[in-house]
């Protein structure tokens, strides 16, 4: 099922948010959902508070933007339960970032270029990776969702008063997406 894309302003974008505890079948239920909902997106990572949901969970799948058989990135999709960063490079890198909560908003962003990462995968199985590149980029970027962080919370103020705007106008509802969203949780919500 897809579901709708939480959209900045909505406090589920801000939330905590929590391990979860065991293998079951809602936790299943919700990563074919998310999946489902990436795909319909056509995005390339979708991490569980964009769907309204509390759960330490996120996917990537880059196969729309990278081949897969062409470098050695792992079999896409993944599915990261429970991750936690273990080691950040000291380099850092430069890269145009954008996301489903925030449609139509790109800006460029500083992060580590290479991590690496703990995690389950979503038949329960601990993994150690380290990535780099645009895999590093995005697992970095849906891990900040889990912790309530939005990549423009990362650009400089200046950069943000530029787009100070669109953000209000996002808050309030006024919001175009070829994607399913959900409308503005404030008062004189969308029905
Ligand atoms: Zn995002």
């Amino acid at each position: 099922m897809i579901l709708p894309i939480r959209i900045y302003g909505d406090p589920a974008l801000r939330a905590k948010t929590y391990e979860v505890d065991a293998d079951s079948e809602d936790l299943q239920q919700l990563i074919d959902d998310m999946h489902e909902t990436l795909r319909g997106a056509e995005g390339i990572g979708l991490a569980a508070p964009q769907v309204g949901r509390t759960e330490r969970v996120f996917l990537v799948d880059l196969r729309a933007v990278v081949d897969e058989s062409e470098n050695s990135l792992p079999p896409q999709p993944m599915v990261f339960i429970n991750p936690s960063i273990t080691w950040e490079s000291d380099d850092d890198g430069e890269f145009e970032e954008g996301c489903l909560s925030i449609p139509d908003v790109r800006e460029m962003v500083i992060r580590p270029d290479s991590i690496q990462m703990w995690y389950l995968d979503r038949d329960f199985e601990p993994h150690h990776i380290k990535v780099g590149g645009l895999l590093a980029r995005v697992i970095q970027h849906e891990y900040d969702h889990l912790e309530g962080v939005l990549f423009i919370d990362l650009i400089t103020p200046f950069r943000r008063s530029l787009i100070r705007r669109r953000l209000r106008e996002m808050t309030r509802g006024n919001v175009e997406a070829d994607y399913l969203v959900a409308g503005p949780v404030s008062k004189g919500a969308r029905w």
